[in-house]
C-alpha cells in the first residue's frame, strides 16, 4: 500500500496567490483526513507564527486516519544537531511525524550552503538521528535528487545511505526543478532501489514538465512507497505532484488500496472544497473530478455514450464522486437533452414531444447568443417554461438603472425596481457599484421579506463577452453568472443588445434556480 503524504497545507501554499489561514487549514485537513491521506503536512514550523499556531490547535483535531507532520531542515553547518533551534522547532509542535529536508546535489552543498560533502552527510545523519531518538516518524526529503544524481550519482546515493542508516523511515527523492521526464524517474528509482536494499524510497514531484503525476506513478512502478504531493497540484510555479489524479490512478488503474473504494467516492468533493477555501475556482478541466471531465459534448457521441458509457470514458465518474453530464448545445440530440434534464431531476422520457420542442428552443437562443454549456439554472427555468410547471417567485413591472460618474473619478449606479409579489406591489432602489450589484441590491430589498432563503444566495461570478452578430442589427451581449449558497453553485445566462437587460435576465434566472433549490436548513 502506497503512503499518501500531502503537502497542500506548507508546499502548496507556495502557489502565487494562495493564502490560508490557519482556520482554512484546520478544515483543510480534516477534509483531507476523510479522504483517507496517510500524513497532512501542515507548515515550516521555523518559519512564520501562523505555521506555529496551526500546530498548536492542530493537536485537537479528531482525525480518523491522518497524521499531522512538520517540516523543517537538517542542523545547520557547525551547529550540532542537539543544539540546532530548528529541529527544536520541529520537535516542539509535539507532531508524531516530521519531514526534514537536506542536500543531495553536490554542488548545491559546496556552493550554495558553503559547506563540505562531509559536513552534509554529518547533518543529515545527526538530524535524523536526533528526531528518530525523540520517538518520531521521520521523512528524509532529498532536494534536488534526480538533479543532483545525474551530476554525481554516488555523492546523492552517499546522502541517501547517511538518512536511512540514521532510521529515517522514507528517504523520498525530490524533483525539486520539476523538470525530470517519467522514463529517468523510473530509470532512476530503480537504480537507486537496487543500490539501497532495504529503504523505503518515496517522491516527491513538481510540474515544471508537465509530468508530477506521470513521474510519481512511474516512481510507484519502479519501487517508491511514498507519494508526497498536494490537492489539485496546487505549488509554486508549474505547481506540485496532483495528489487528486495520483489517488485516483493508484487505486483505479494500479490495484493499490492507499484509500477505501468509499473514501474515494470523496475526491470530487474533496477537490472542490479545497479549492473554494483557497478561493481559487475550481479547474472544470481538471482530470477525474472537472465539471467537464466526464462532459460529452456531440449529439451522437453523448446518446453513444448514454447506451455504452465504457466506450467514452476512462473510468466510471461515480467511482471518484464525479458524475457523467451532458453538454447542452446546437450540436445535442434530443437523447442528450432528456439526459440533461433527467440531471435537473425532470422526467422527458415519455415526452418526446417536449423535448423536441425545447430542443429547436435551444438552437434557435444559442443561434441568437445564448450558451447553456455553463448555464443549467437557465436550462431548467426554460424547461420547466415548456413543460407549463413553471411558477415565477416574482413578476417585473419594470426596472430602472441609472449610472452617474462624478467629478472625483467614483461610479455609482443605481437601480429601482417594480415588482408584484404575493399580491402586493413593491418599489426598491439601491446603490451599487455597477448595475448588476444595483439591481441585485434592489432586487433583494423587494422580494425579500417574501424570501429569506435570498439571504444565502451570493453572486460569484459574472462574465461579460460581447458577440459579434454576423447578420443584423449589430453586437448583442452575453451575460453569464456563476451563483453559490455555500453548498451549490449554478450558472445562469442572459443576451441582449443592453448589457443591463441580457444581466438581468441572468441575474433573474439565478434567483429563480436558489429560491427553487433552497439550502436543506441547518
Ligand atoms: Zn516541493
Amino acid at each position: 500500500m502506497v503512503t499518501l503524504y500531502d503537502t497542500t497545507l506548507r508546499d502548496g501554499t507556495q502557489r502565487e496567490g494562495m493564502s490560508l489561514s490557519v482556520d482554512d487549514k484546520l478544515r483543510i485537513a480534516m477534509r483531507l483526513d476523510d479522504l483517507g491521506v496517510h500524513y497532512i503536512e501542515g507548515g515550516f514550523p521555523g518559519s512564520n507564527p501562523k505555521d506555529i499556531e496551526f500546530f498548536a490547535r492542530a493537536g485537537d483535531l479528531k482525525l480518523e486516519t491522518a497524521v499531522v507532520s512538520a517540516f523543517g531542515t537538517t542542523c545547520r553547518k557547525g551547529v550540532a544537531a542537539e543544539d540546532d533551534e530548528g529541529l527544536r522547532a520541529l520537535l516542539d509542535t509535539g507532531c508524531k511525524a516530521l519531514c526534514v529536508f537536506g542536500k543531495a546535489w553536490d554542488v548545491h552543498v559546496t556552493d550554495a550552503l558553503n559547506a563540505s560533502l562531509d559536513e552534509n552527510l554529518r547533518m543529515v545523519r545527526d538530524s535524523i538521528a536526533l528526531l528518530k531518538a525523540a520517538g518520531r516518524t521521520v521523512f528524509f526529503d532529498a532536494e534536488h535528487f534526480f538533479d543532483g544524481y545525474r551530476a554525481n550519482p554516488g555523492y546523492a546515493l552517499d546522502v541517501c545511505r547517511a538518512a536511512a542508516g540514521a532510521g529515517a523511515d522514507a528517504v523520498v527523492l525530490c524533483d525539486t526543478n520539476g523538470g525530470t521526464l517519467p522514463q529517468d524517474v523510473a530509470r532512476v528509482v530503480r537504480e537507486v532501489a537496487g543500490a539501497l536494499p532495504g529503504v523505503a524510497l518515496g517522491i516527491h514531484a513538481h510540474n515544471d514538465g508537465a509530468c508530477a503525476v506521470a513521474n510519481s506513478l512511474v516512481a510507484v512502478d519502479a519501487g517508491c512507497t511514498h507519494v508526497q504531493g498536494t490537492a489539485n497540484g496546487y505549488g509554486e510555479r508549474a505547481g506540485n505532484a496532483d495528489l487528486v489524479s495520483i489517488i485516483a490512478a493508484l487505486v483505479l488503474k494500479m490495484g493499490d488500496d492507499c484509500v477505501s473504494a468509499d473514501q474515494l467516492r470523496l475526491l470530487t468533493e474533496v477537490s472542490h472544497f479545497v479549492a473554494e477555501t483557497a478561493n481559487v475556482s475550481p479547474n472544470p478541466h481538471q482530470p477525474y473530478v472537472g465539471a467537464s471531465a466526464f462532459a460529452h459534448k456531440g449529439g451522437v457521441h453523448a446518446s453513444a455514450v448514454a447506451r455504452l458509457p465504457e466506450a467514452y470514458e476512462h473510468i466510471d465518474p461515480a467511482r471518484v464522486g464525479n458524475l457523467a453530464r451532458v453538454v447542452v448545445s446546437e450540436l445535442a440530440g434530443r437523447a442528450s437533452l432528456t439526459m440533461k434534464a433527467a440531471e435537473l431531476g425532470i422526467d422527458l422520457t415519455g415526452d418526446q414531444a417536449t423535448a423536441a420542442k425545447v430542443l429547436d428552443g435551444i438552437k434557435e437562443l444559442e443561434h441568437r447568443g445564448y450558451s447553456f454549456e455553463t448555464a443549467d439554472a437557465t436550462l431548467e427555468v426554460m424547461l420547466k417554461k415548456e413543460l407549463g410547471t413553471y411558477e415565477p417567485f416574482f413578476t417585473l413591472e419594470s426596472f430602472r438603472c441609472l449610472m452617474e460618474k462624478r467629478e472625483d473619478g467614483r461610479v455609482m449606479t443605481e437601480a429601482t425596481v417594480k415588482v408584484h409579489v404575493g399580491g402586493h406591489r413593491y418599489i426598491a432602489t439601491a446603490e451599487g457599484n455597477g448595475p448588476v450589484n444595483a439591481l441585485d441590491g434592489a432586487l433583494r430589498i423587494a422580494i425579500g421579506r417574501f424570501y429569506p432563503a435570498l439571504d444565502d444566495i451570493e453572486l460569484t461570478d459574472f462574465k461579460v463577452r460581447v458577440l459579434d452578430e454576423k447578420k443584423g442589427t449589430g453586437a448583442v451581449t452575453r451575460v453569464l453568472i456563476e451563483s453559490g449558497d455555500g453548498e451549490k453553485s449554478w450558472g445562469t445566462v442572459g443576451v441582449s443588445e443592453n448589457i443591463i437587460e441580457a444581466s438581468w435576465e441572468a441575474l433573474v434566472d439565478s434567483v429563480e434556480f436558489g429560491l427553487a433549490h433552497p439550502k436543506p436548513a441547518d
